[in-house]
C-alpha cells in the first residue's frame, strides 16, 4: 500500500465502565475512517463492569487486555505505564486517544507523552474543584499533557482557558449522551428490567455510590447507610463491587439487607441501568455520568456529593447536591423539578465532532 493510501493508526485506551460507553460513541465510527488498536487495561474486570458493555453497545473486541485492576490508584498506574508506554514505541500510532477521569485516563497520557505519541482527551476541561479526588488529579493532569482537548460544555473550555490552555481545545458535546440519546428507546423496548422487577414507572428510587470519599471512610459509609435507610419508597441499589466490599467489611451490608425498602442487586447491564434510571422517580448518586444521563432523561437527581463538575445540571434545577445529608437529601426529593430542561452536553452529536477533530489530526480520509 502506498503511504498516500495508508490509514493512519489511533491507540484508543480505555479500562473500565463509564469508558467503555463513552468509547461507544466513537470507536466504530472512528474506524471508517482510520485504523483503531483498542486498549483494555483491565481496571475494571468483572463482567457486569466490563464484558456486558462490549456485548450491549457493540464496542469492538479489544486488540490488547491487560490485567491492571484491583490495589491502589499508584499500584494500577504503576502496572498500566510500562506496557502502554512499549505498546506505543512500538506501533507509533498518530494519535492515543483517553477518555473521562480515571486511572486508566492518566496512564494512556502519560505512557504517550513518554513515547512522544499526541494525545486526545475526551471529556477534557471537567473540573470538580474537589482536589481530594482522585478523578480530579487525573483530570487535570491528563489535559496538561493533552495536545487535543475535547470538551462536553462551555464550562469545561473555560476551565481550560483559566488554566492557560487554548490551543487544540475542541466543544464537542458529550459523547455519553450520544449513547444514551440512542440507546434510551432501545431499552424501553428490549428490557425487561422493570417487569422483572413488578416495578411500576416512578414507584421506585435508584441509588448507585461508589466514590472513595463515600465509601473509603466508615463514618462516611455509615452517613449514606442511614441516607438509604431514610429513604420513602422502593429503592433499588446495583452495587458497585467497592461498595459492596466496602459493606460487607462491616457489618453494614446486613444492616442495609434488613432495610425493608432496600433491594440489592449487582450492577445492571447498560440498557437496564437505563431503563430503571428513565423510569424512576429520581436517582440518588454519587456518579458523574448518571447526573447528566439523569438530566437527559428528564429524571430529578440528588447527588451525593458537595460539588459536581456537571454544573449545568444543577444550574437548571434538575440536580441537588445534598453532599451525604440524609434532611437535605429527603427534601430533595420532595420537589418539583422544573418546567425547563435546556438542551445540554451537544445533542447526540458529539462522537461524530470527535471524529471530525481526529480525523482532521491524523490526515484521514
Ligand atoms: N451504569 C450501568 N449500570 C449500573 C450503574 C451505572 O450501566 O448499574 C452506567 C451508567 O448508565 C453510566 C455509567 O455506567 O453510563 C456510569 O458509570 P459510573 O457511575 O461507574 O462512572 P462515573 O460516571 O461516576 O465515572
Amino acid at each position: 500500500m502506498s503511504s498516500a493510501t495508508r490509514r493512519p493508526l489511533v491507540v484508543t485506551i480505555v479500562g473500565n465502565r463509564p469508558q467503555f460507553v463513552k468509547a461507544a460513541a466513537v470507536s466504530r465510527r472512528l474506524r471508517e475512517h482510520l485504523d483503531e488498536f483498542l486498549v483494555h487495561t483491565g481496571q475494571h474486570y468483572d463482567r457486569e463492569l466490563s464484558d456486558v458493555f462490549f456485548e450491549e453497545l457493540d464496542l469492538p473486541t479489544p486488540d490488547l487486555r491487560l490485567k491492571a485492576g484491583g490495589g491502589s490508584n499508584l499500584e494500577q498506574l504503576a502496572r498500566m505505564l510500562p506496557p502502554l508506554e512499549a505498546l506505543l514505541r512500538e506501533r507509533r500510532p498518530a494519535l492515543v486517544l483517553v477518555y473521562g477521569d480515571t486511572n486508566t485516563t492518566l496512564a494512556g497520557a502519560l505512557a504517550a507523552r513518554a513515547a512522544g505519541v499526541p494525545t486526545a482527551h475526551v471529556e477534557a476541561g471537567m473540573r470538580s474543584f474537589d482536589r481530594t479526588m482522585p478523578e480530579e488529579t487525573n483530570r487535570v493532569l491528563t489535559d496538561h499533557v493533552s495536545d487535543l482537548l475535547l470538551c462536553p460544555t462551555e464550562t469545561a473550555v473555560a476551565n481550560l482557558a483559566r488554566e492557560g490552555i487554548e490551543h487544540g481545545v475542541h466543544l464537542v458535546g458529550d459523547v455519553m449522551a450520544d449513547v444514551l440519546l440512542a440507546g434510551a428507546e432501545v431499552a424501553e423496548r428490549r428490557s425487561r428490567a422493570l417487569e422483572e422487577r413488578q416495578l411500576e414507572p416512578g414507584g421506585y428510587l435508584l441509588v448507585t455510590a461508589h466514590r472513595a470519599g463515600n465509601v473509603d471512610d466508615h463514618q462516611r459509609l455509615l452517613r449514606l447507610v442511614e441516607l438509604i435507610e431514610a429513604l420513602p419508597l422502593t429503592t433499588l441499589l446495583p452495587l458497585h463491587p467497592r461498595t459492596r466490599q466496602r459493606l460487607l467489611a462491616s457489618d453494614l451490608f446486613e444492616r442495609l439487607e434488613r432495610a425493608p425498602h432496600v433491594r440489592i442487586e449487582k450492577p445492571l447491564g447498560y440498557l437496564d441501568f437505563v431503563r430503571l434510571l428513565r423510569n424512576a422517580c429520581a436517582v440518588v448518586t454519587d456518579s458523574g455520568g448518571v447526573q447528566k444521563e439523569a438530566y437527559l432523561l428528564a429524571t430529578p437527581c440528588i447527588t451525593l456529593r458537595d460539588r459536581t463538575e456537571w454544573v449545568e445540571t444543577v444550574e437548571s434545577g434538575w440536580n441537588v447536591l445534598v453532599d451525604l445529608d440524609r434532611d437535605r437529601a429527603l427534601a430533595a426529593l420532595a420537589r418539583t423539578p422544573p418546567p425547563h430542561r435546556p438542551e445540554l452536553f451537544g445533542g447526540g452529536r458529539a462522537g461524530e465532532r470527535v471524529c471530525q477533530v481526529v480525523c482532521t489530526y491524523t490526515g484521514a480520509q
